[in-house]
């Protein structure tokens, strides 16, 4: 008898493990087939040197929009004219929110949407303690190594020089888009994105409804996932929440020799524990999923096995993806406690507490929704819990089955062979939420190739692009506004 239900069981897991390895081996890859090469040649280095030259202009932005330096944007802003005379002949260029640049190229057919290509004029600085740990000055643009280096050469001049570069071509080459074509270019991203929200207010107000927007967020990465050989162009379709909450304990204050059972501070520091040992839900059902559903046919094996049965192995993944930073964060909403204070003197109980959370919230959720489970976790009335401004929901999650995903795909498999596509969830913030009301599609890539190095040179030190990507880019934008017509 035994013995019997033995042999069942043991067919029972064969049969299980054969269905496991079959869907591994059969699981088909969702890559599209390019055939045409990109028809036109470049001229690289003068594209390099462009660049260069843009990232010679300090268009620093600062958090004090009094201390920003204006005449840096002045001067990038004639930059350009002088540098795309073409494009600044054809298309209307207007200068929203100070020093935020909105082109408009006017397509051929009214029927159609238009599109927006987006990029930041401005760049985070060079701090003055790493200054001497660059290779070449931060901003020298120098040409070298077969690099261009300097502050804004991935972050994302390089983005902004590429369009300029593509429209001039094809205006040169007598190419007239079928949609309108918009640049838009804020000139203060990485201090709030007050320019990109004032463009997207300006064509709100002018009833634009866009068919896509294509912004910075993904890129081309190199040894990003065990298993995948292949560099993955990961094209951002959603981008996480931003929320900080502002956690308050009130106390009586008073000399701390006959102190309360519990402080303000006391009571803060539970409710800060709480938060930590109970992390938001973990859900793989989000643009993680669609991930792994492109990248799973790429796999070596057995971690095919693993991500082909996502249907069985979903607990096992869940658990495995937790561990790491990286992939917990594109999994569940994230909580980081990162400010706090209390009493200004060792002697004197506090009269109040407080402590910031930076939360990024997982599309699906909301800020509500996140306060709520803060408010369950920590469980004390004594606790207020507001959100600070700045804050804003995840974006909604963009279709992969739209016409304007494909051609982005299409085109960084047409120019960069060796990758394969996949969406992907922003874990940070771009511009690009300002424009949730003008569209249901928003897609954010930078064709570029990048490593766990590169990522650190953004905002860090040695920032630089090579010049053979930079090439790739400008080809990356011909080709994308001359699909205009899909
Ligand atoms: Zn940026």
């Amino acid at each position: 008898m035994v013995k019997n239900v033995l042999k069942i069981l043991g067919i029972l897991i064969l049969i299980f493990i054969i269905i496991l390895v079959v869907k591994a081996v059969t699981i088909s890859p969702k890559q599209v087939e390019v055939r045409e090469a990109f028809p036109y040649k470049i001229d690289t280095m003068s594209v390099a040197q462009h660049l260069s030259e843009a990232i010679q202009i300090q268009t620093v932005s600062n958090q004090e929009t009094s201390k920003t330096d204006v005449k840096q944007f002045e001067q990038f802003h004639k930059f350009l004219a002088k540098t795309y005379p073409l494009l600044h002949k054809k298309l209307k260029k207007e200068v929203v929110a100070g020093y935020a640049l909105l082109y408009t190229w006017k397509g051929s057919d009214p029927s159609l949407k238009p599109m927006l290509l987006m990029a930041h004029q401005d760049v985070v600085p060079v701090e003055d303690l790493t200054k001497g740990e660059w290779k070449y000055p931060g901003f020298s643009g120098t040409i070298a190594d077969g690099y261009i280096w300097g502050r804004g050469s991935l972050d994302i001049k390089n983005q902004l020089i590429s369009i300029m570069e593509a429209v001039e071509f094809l205006i040169n080459k007598g190419f007239v888009p079928k949609r309108t074509i918009y640049l838009a270019f804020g000139h203060d991203e990485e201090v709030g994105g007050q320019g990109a929200k004032a463009i997207a207010k300006l064509l709100k107000q002018r009833d634009v409804q866009l068919e896509y927007v294509l912004d910075e967020g993904g890129a081309i990465m190199e040894g990003m996932l065990p298993g995948v050989e292949s560099p993955i162009a990961l094209v951002g379709i959603a981008e996480k929440g931003y929320l900080t909450v502002k956690l308050t304990v009130k106390g009586q204050g008073g000399h701390s020799s006959m102190p309360p059972h519990h402080t303000a501070l006391g009571i803060l520091a539970q409710a800060l524990v709480n938060v930590e040992k109970n992390p938001f839900p973990k859900n793989f059902d989000s643009p993680a999923r669609q991930m792994f559903e492109y990248v799973a046919p790429h796999m070596k094996f057995p971690l095919r096995i693993l991500f082909a049965n996502m249907w069985c192995f979903k607990p096992l993944l869940k658990w495995q993806f937790e561990k790491s930073e990286s992939t917990n964060a594109m999994i569940r909403t994230t909580a980081a406690v990162t400010m706090a204070g209390a009493s200004e003197k060792e002697n004197v109980l506090p009269t109040q507490a407080w402590a910031m959370i930076n939360c990024r919230i997982l599309p699906g959720e909301t800020m509500d929704s996140t306060i709520a489970y803060l408010k369950k976790v920590i469980g004390n009335d004594a606790v207020a819990i507001e959100a600070t401004p700045w804050s804003n929901d995840p974006s909604p999650v963009s279709d992969i089955q739209a016409g304007s995903f494909t051609s982005i795909v299409t085109i960084a498999r047409q120019i960069n062979p060796d990758v394969i596509t996949a969406p992907y969830l922003v874990l940070g913030a771009t511009d690009s939420r300002h424009y949730n009301a003008l569209t249901n599609q928003i897609y954010r890539f930078s064709p570029v190739k990048m490593n766990a190095e590169d990522l650190k040179r953004m905002h860090g030190i040695n920032e630089r692009i090579s010049i053979s990507d930079m090439g790739k880019s400008v080809k990356f934008f011909i080709a994308l506004i001359e699909k205009t017509h899909m």
